[in-house]
């Protein structure tokens, strides 16, 4: 099978083995039929890591199956990667992302491949039906909108605050609807005209360039620009909550200690989804709270890289790989 390999600046289609139920445990193989390209696969890519298959916003069809689930031979799925195991210090303390499970447990090889290998642990915690009124494309916002949610969720934010989401690429969109969904005004800011029109469509309450100092409850980073990190403190209300859902390029530019001392602001992170958000975020798109279209374009495998360069240069919104049918 084909499979999508970094190599250094590269994307290369390699021959895969294909996973095989046999050697691989309980389980089920996974035709892929598509897969979102994430901004975390990007900074991989970016940083060379070599030889590894990236994609895990993964839409497909069960293939073989050998699990106690109620998943049969032809269901159409969407899947999340990674599953925290809810007992060790990480998972109590819900910081669910550093657990040692959540890291370790991937789906092999990855999205961008013909065939992947979902354990039986997937199917059980991040693996769903796609409802009949979602498309493939839509069904892929999953992963990322259930990141989103946790981010909501991980803010605690009391019902009607007052948020500035800085940054309306893809993530800022989802994270301004979800925000919405949890009852919060929601203020989106960016530079490109086109996307504060677009979080305008998706009914953000205001959409605009930036917000007066001290005037919102809570800054929501999703821009990995270093010029965001002085704009949240200084949006932000005294008390009020930063959340940062980014890396920036300079990891030398920081929050500062007396704003955050002196103001009593709360400044915290997330990344990535859990289980229980995952499953959030497929109502949200299934009932349509969350609003996804003409967030996507399309590409091959073969035209992963240029996905890649796409992305990066600002042309499109969301790449999705197409990759079987
Ligand atoms: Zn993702
Ligand atoms: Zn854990």
């Amino acid at each position: 099978m084909r499979a999508a390999v970094i190599n250094n600046e590269r994307i290369e289609i390699k021959e895969y083995e294909k996973p095989a139920l046999a050697n691989s445990g309980k389980g089920a193989i996974i035709k892929v039929l598509g897969s979102g390209l994430c901004g975390s696969d990007i900074i991989k890519y970016l940083h060379k890591q070599n030889g590894i298959v990236l994609g895990h916003e993964v839409v497909g069809e069960i293939t073989e199956i050998d699990t106690e689930t109620n998943f049969k031979q032809g269901d159409i799925i969407v899947m999340g990667h990674h599953i925290p195991c809810g007992e060790c210090v990480f998972c109590k303390g819900k910081s669910y992302s550093m657990c040692k499970q959540f890291k370790q447990t991937n789906i092999r090889p990855g999205g961008f491949s013909e065939y992947i290998f979902a354990s039986e642990l997937h199917l059980q915690n991040t693996t769903h039906k796609i409802p009949k009124n979602l498309s493939l494309t839509d069904a892929s916002f999953m992963e990322p909108l259930g990141c989103c949610i946790r981010a909501a969720e991980r803010a605690d934010l009391p019902e009607n605050s007052k948020v500035a989401v800085i940054g309306l690429g893809t993530i800022g969109l989802l994270m301004g609807q979800a925000l919405k969904a949890f009852g919060h005004e929601v203020i989106g800011i960016d530079l490109i005209k086109d996307r504060l029109d677009l979080a305008e469509k998706f009914g953000f309450n205001e959409a605009k360039n930036a917000v007066e100092d001290g005037s919102v409850d809570a800054v929501f980073l999703t821009a990995g620009a270093n010029a965001t990190v002085n704009s949240a403190q200084k949006y932000v209300r005294n008390g009020g909550t930063i959340l940062i859902f980014s890396s920036i390029a300079d990891d030398n530019i920081g929050f500062s200690n007396n704003a955050i001392y002196y103001r009593e602001l709360k400044v915290l992170s997330t990344y990535s989804a859990t289980p229980d958000t995952l499953k959030k975020a497929l109502k949200l798109l299934e009932d349509k709270i969350v609003r996804v279209d003409g967030l996507t374009t399309e590409y091959n495998l073969e035209d992963l890289q240029k996905a890649i360069e796409d992305t990066l240069s600002n042309k499109i919104m969301k790449a999705y790989i197409r990759i079987g049918e």
